[in-house]
């Protein structure tokens, strides 16, 4: 057995329905920009170009019903309801007509994304890593296995801050679909048991404050929620 100068990392996790066991997180995989009229509301023409891709870090992942402070370095924390995949069996070059049988099970997850940071990080060419990839930044509710909910590709995709509907689209509005998604990321790099695959956003994103309460619901998964502590509250680690 390996022995480590350090404490090992711990492991993340996440909840899945109907047990007390979890499903360790190997890697966020993020989806960008793939409903038409989220594209439109980035100032992005929709047409149907190949799905693009970036990373949050594994640690970012969050159960549902855990408060996440307002991050640092931004004025303008966006939510991102999102469809999230996890893959249960790996591979590489997976064909889009197997694709489904790699999915261990679907949840509702939120993308938090500091916006600012984002936009002036894609408007001078950089990467999305600091607008994306900050503590706490991917609230993620129980999955549910596929044996019980079979392979959603329709039903309301919808959130709701302090109660009030921002987000609302449906799973079928998604340009690029799951079989796609694990088609083409397995033919970038090999996927493998614990990524999760967040599958990108719809139109409606918008700020968030410390005190607002987020709820993310996808029709027949268990939603997600967390509240937005004040900056500077809390200690990931
Ligand atoms: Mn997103």
């Amino acid at each position: 057995m390996t022995k480590y100068l350090i404490e090992a990392p711990a492991v993340t996790s996440v909840a899945v329905r109907g047990t007390e066991s979890r499903l360790p997180v190997r890697r966020v995989i993020c989806v960008g920009r793939n409903y038409a009229d989220h594209a439109r509301e980035m100032g992005k023409d929709p047409a149907k170009e190949p799905p693009f891709f970036f990373f949050k870090p594994t640690d970012t992942v969050i159960d549902s019903g855990v408060a996440m402070p307002y991050p640092p370095l931004t004025q303008l924390l966006h939510h991102e309801v999102e469809l999230v995949v996890a893959i249960g069996r790996g591979g590489a070059d997976i064909r889009k007509e197997d694709a489904l049988d790699h999915v261990f099970g679907y949840g509702v997850g939120l993308d938090m994304t500091r916006r600012d940071l984002q936009l002036a990080a894609r408007d001078m060419g950089r990467p999305w890593d600091w607008g994306k990839g900050f503590d706490w930044s991917a609230p993620c509710g129980p999955l549910s296995r596929v044996e019980d909910v079979g392979h959603p590709s329709m039903g309301a995709v919808q959130l709701r801050v302090n109660g009030e509907l921002r987000q609302s689209a449906d799973l079928n509005d998604l340009i690029w679909g799951v079989p796609e998604i694990i088609a083409i990321a397995s033919s970038a790099m090999a996927l493998a048991p614990g990524d999760l695959i967040f599958t990108g956003t719809p139109a409606g994103v918008s700020a968030v404050h410390e005190g607002d309460m987020l709820e993310g619901t996808i029709g027949g998964l268990d939603p997600v929620s967390t509240r937005i502590a004040p900056r500077g509250s809390g200690n990931p680690r």
